[in-house]
């Protein structure tokens, strides 16, 4: 089966939630306003919307994988109650290498899947049958941005987060995004005036 169909791939803290590190409390994961609108008018134009994040939360031996999963099932709550809004997938990666501060030997090792490698971009254009060249990647980080160049996706910095930061050039490193956005509303609005769509 060909890959036919475009994605819009989501990173999670600080473009959908709050970024207030990492989140030991489920309730201290809330949705940046005008997110979850934003993403069903993804779900309305028939963009595959899939979640992409890097969680060392367990490999730091922070909290367990079952705590992340519970984080996710109320991020993905929060976006159905507040505006109809879903998810179409959600990948994640928890390892870490032992450099980097991996500590749990469940989640230390070096993985493909971290960020700004592609793994996880490209695990899911095999499951979806995603064109990753006419697909979009939304971040908060220079890493997100390099991801999306490193798999041949657009690339969109959102100032949320930590954005307005890499753009002062006071965290990580210089980044050369194809849209730098307000806010996830905004990338979305970039990305549904794209006259290829
Ligand atoms: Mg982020």
């Amino acid at each position: 089966m060909a890959n036919t169909q475009r994605a819009v791939f989501l990173d999670r803290d600080g473009v959908l939630n709050q970024e207030v590190g990492y989140i030991h409390a489920l309730e201290d994961l809330n949705l940046i306003p005008g997110v979850a609108e934003a993403v069903r008018r993804l779900n309305q134009a028939n963009l595959f919307c899939c979640l992409v994040t890097n969680q060392s939360g367990p490999a730091r031996s922070y909290y367990g994988i079952d705590h992340v999963d519970a984080l996710h099932q109320r991020l993905t709550h929060l976006l159905a109650v507040e505006a109809g809004a879903r998810l179409d997938a959600i990948y994640c990666c928890p390892y870490l290498s032992p450099s980097a501060g991996g500590v749990n030997p469940e989640f230390t090792r070096w993985s493909t899947w971290r960020k700004p490698n592609t793994g996880m971009l490209v695990a899911a254009a095999w499951d979806h049958h995603l064109d990753l060249q006419q697909s979009f990647m939304v971040g908060d980080k220079a890493t997100d941005v390099d991801m999306a160049r490193n798999a041949g996706c657009r690339g969109i910095l959102v100032q949320t987060g930590y954005g307005d930061r890499v753009l002062s050039g006071d965290y990580q490193h210089h980044a050369q995004p194809d849209y730098i956005a307000r806010d996830l509303a905004d990338a979305v609005g970039w990305i549904l005036a794209d006259e290829s769509l």
